[in-house]
């Protein structure tokens, strides 16, 4: 399906994806059969590509590493206009960053590991780094990762939100991870009680998969969430794993593998994704829980939803003061604040009358000249002097020409 930008004179959806296309049918490389498996097996994932592409978008490098389509850092930093920066604090081996003044996508240090405005997301496939040092980032990534956070308002099937469909995901029989500190049932419920008054406040539509703690069977939530309109649906869990384990962790459907059949939810992976990153900020933000990052998962809610949907894990039920933490009241009213907040701000970026206010889509410009971030020029050392004021350069030299006038008089 490709879609249309309200007020955006017929620019289709997902220009990126489009010029990539032209590019991989176009190689005559030995790489180029793999290129074809790559796109056949991405076509799954993409809106059909339309006959001509927009002529403004500029040409991305495609290339196959072991059976994955990536394309180079430079061409990424090139289509959203970012320049090479330095990552904040001491130098990690393996970092890479790029931005502008508004966003920041830092990689690494591990492959699969990438901060958007420092918040983690973990690829589908790991970065590489070619013959000239530059890193290649699989195009699914930067479909499904980058581009629905950069670029909301290019969103496949982008629409505004209007119902909110929260699942505790335990219940009844099924009381979840069950650990000293904390009983997972009982946590999600709270949560998704609170979360659910807090929304309706804000004018949603609010609907439960189940309110008493009652057990909900994975179809059941699947087909209360599929009947609610213009929907999204938040599922809350606790994680549970070794005792140091801590921080919240959000999942959204994982892309279709090869020869693997296209399902509802990923009819709305990005929007899933965006979601994801909306809820995990104001959890990390909020809520001041660890940065477990957004995921990929093949969990069956999350597979069969017809909406943007994330699969929340709040914390870690077998962390004692995380588990403890989520036992109490307050934490919990403090989540769900967190969780209305990112919905919220999700929600503004889906509502196309939006538009106006977010970014049009950007012309792919010639790259600019690289800045070399490991050997600042000279100059930079002398520049905050050239900012200092008259006044304050005629006070500090002062004391020495009072000196001198008095060793005259002497
Ligand atoms: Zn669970």
């Amino acid at each position: 399906m490709r879609l249309k930008m309200a007020g955006c004179s017929g620019v289709l959806v997902l220009p990126l994806m489009l010029a990539m296309a032209p590019v991989v049918m176009a190689q005559e490389t030995a790489a180029a059969k793999a290129a074809e498996t790559a796109e056949a097996e991405s076509a799954k994932v993409m809106p059909e590509a339309p006959a001509a592409a927009p002529s403004r978008v500029g040409t991305w490098h495609a290339r196959v590493v072991d059976g994955v389509e990536y394309v180079p850092l430079e061409d990424i930093r090139s289509f959203y206009k970012l320049m090479p920066m330095q990552p904040k604090g001491r130098k990690v081996a393996g970092q890479r960053m790029v931005g502008n003044g508004e966003v920041t996508l830092c990689f690494g240090p591990a492959p699969r590991e990438l901060r958007i405005q420092e918040r983690l997301c973990f690829l589908s496939h790991p970065v590489q780094e070619d013959a000239t040092g530059d890193l290649l980032v699989s195009r699914l990534d930067v479909q499904q990762v980058i581009e629905p956070v950069l670029r909301p308002t290019y969103i496949l099937n982008r629409r505004a939100v209007r119902t909110v469909v929260i699942d505790p995901g335990h219940g009844g029989h099924d009381t979840g991870t069950v650990t000293p500190y904390v009983r997972e049932a009982d946590v999600t419920l709270s949560v998704a009680t609170r979360l659910g008054s807090e929304l309706k406040k804000r004018g949603y539509e609010v609907r439960f998969t189940q309110e008493q703690n009652q057990y909900q069977s994975p179809q059941g939530r699947v087909d209360k969430a599929n009947a609610a309109p213009a929907a999204i649906f938040i599922s809350l869990h606790l994680n549970s794993g070794r005792s140091d384990m801590h921080g919240a962790q959000m999942y959204t459907v994982a892309p279709a593998g090869k020869n693997e059949k296209r399902l509802p939810g990923h009819e709305f992976s990005q929007a899933s994704m965006a979601l994801a990153m909306a809820l995990q900020s104001a959890l990390v933000e909020k809520a001041e829980t660890e940065d477990g990052g957004c995921r990929r998962a093949h969990y069956s809610p999350l597979n069969s939803v017809n909406c943007p949907s994330v699969m929340a894990e709040l914390g870690f039920a077998t962390h004692p003061a995380e588990g403890t933490r989520l036992n109490t009241e307050e934490y919990q009213l403090k989540l769900a604040a967190a969780l209305a907040d990112g919905v919220d701000a999700f929600a503004r970026v889906m509502n196309p009358a939006s538009n106006l206010q977010v970014q049009k889509a950007p012309v792919v410009e010639p790259p600019p000249t690289p800045v070399k971030v490991d050997a600042p020029p000279v100059k930079a050392k002398t520049e905050p002097r050239k900012t200092q004021s008259r006044k304050k350069a005629q006070r500090r030299r002062a004391p020495a020409r009072n000196n001198k006038r008095r060793n005259r008089r002497r």
